[in-house]
């Protein structure tokens, strides 16, 4: 009798806390706010055109170019798995509609390409100047562009393991997205790009911590902050 008596008043506590548990949520801006529209993204294929984002050039006012075409679909600072609020989304997730290996991707901006002999999927590009800050270097980051299993990099022929600084024009083709990641868990086709701050000596910082790492807000035009109520699909100025 007790025990069930203890049963029910627990009921209204374990409410209460689920419902504090969601204001909390909302007003952190803890979740996604993606998650909904990605999960229709796989699986409901049909929809794909009203999510696609397709940006031939910057958005007005808006140094980078949008580099791959397809849904803007995990946010930056978004703290959901595989990541946590500790350690967030260092930078937009672009879905392309598509096979692996057919979907461009394009320089963001003019800079000087590098990619580490080691790296399968993955370039980097400094730019000298920032073009919001002049006075600072940052570089931008691209990465999945490989098969599945990482044999096949779908980087173009113009930019081999070992590549050191070579010159891009912002528009530039770099390679195609892909479904490699490294990880354990599969995300599905798409390209991560980041921009990263530089090291005192010059040398790009870690791009897996978001403290090195900039909002692309307002280098593309639009909000891709998942902390500040984005509107999706993306478009400039939204
Ligand atoms: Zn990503």
């Amino acid at each position: 009798m007790l025990r069930r008596r203890l049963r029910y008043s627990l009921v209204p506590l374990v409410l209460i806390a689920a419902l504090a548990l969601l204001v909390l949520r909302s007003r952190l801006g803890i979740g996604s706010p993606s998650a909904e529209l990605l999960r229709a993204w796989f699986r409901t294929p049909e929809i794909r055109p009203t999510l696609i984002s397709r940006l031939a050039e910057p958005c007005p006012n808006a140094p980078f170019l949008l580099p791959s075409e397809g849904f803007v679909g995990f946010l930056y600072a978004d703290p959901t798995a595989p990541y946590t609020p500790f350690a967030p989304h260092t930078g937009i997730d672009i879905f392309g509609d598509g096979a692996p290996g057919t979907v461009p991707v394009h320089a963001a901006y003019d800079g000087y390409l590098t990619r580490l002999p080691e790296w399968r999927s993955t370039v980097i590009i400094r730019h000298p100047s920032d073009p919001l800050q002049p006075e600072r270097q940052i570089w931008t980051y691209y990465t999945h562009m490989a098969s599945e299993n990482g044999v096949q990099s779908y980087i173009v022929d113009d930019f081999p393991p070992g590549t050191s600084e070579k010159f891009v024009k912002r528009g530039t083709l770099l390679g195609y997205q892909g479904l490699y990641s490294g990880a354990p868990y599969r995300i599905g086709l798409h390209v991560h790009f980041s921009i990263v701050l530089s090291a005192p000596d010059g040398s790009f910082r870690n791009e897996t911590h978001i403290g090195n790492t900039l909002d692309p807000s307002p280098y593309l035009g639009f909000n891709v902050d998942a902390r500040r109520q984005p509107t999706l699909p993306v478009r400039c100025g939204s």
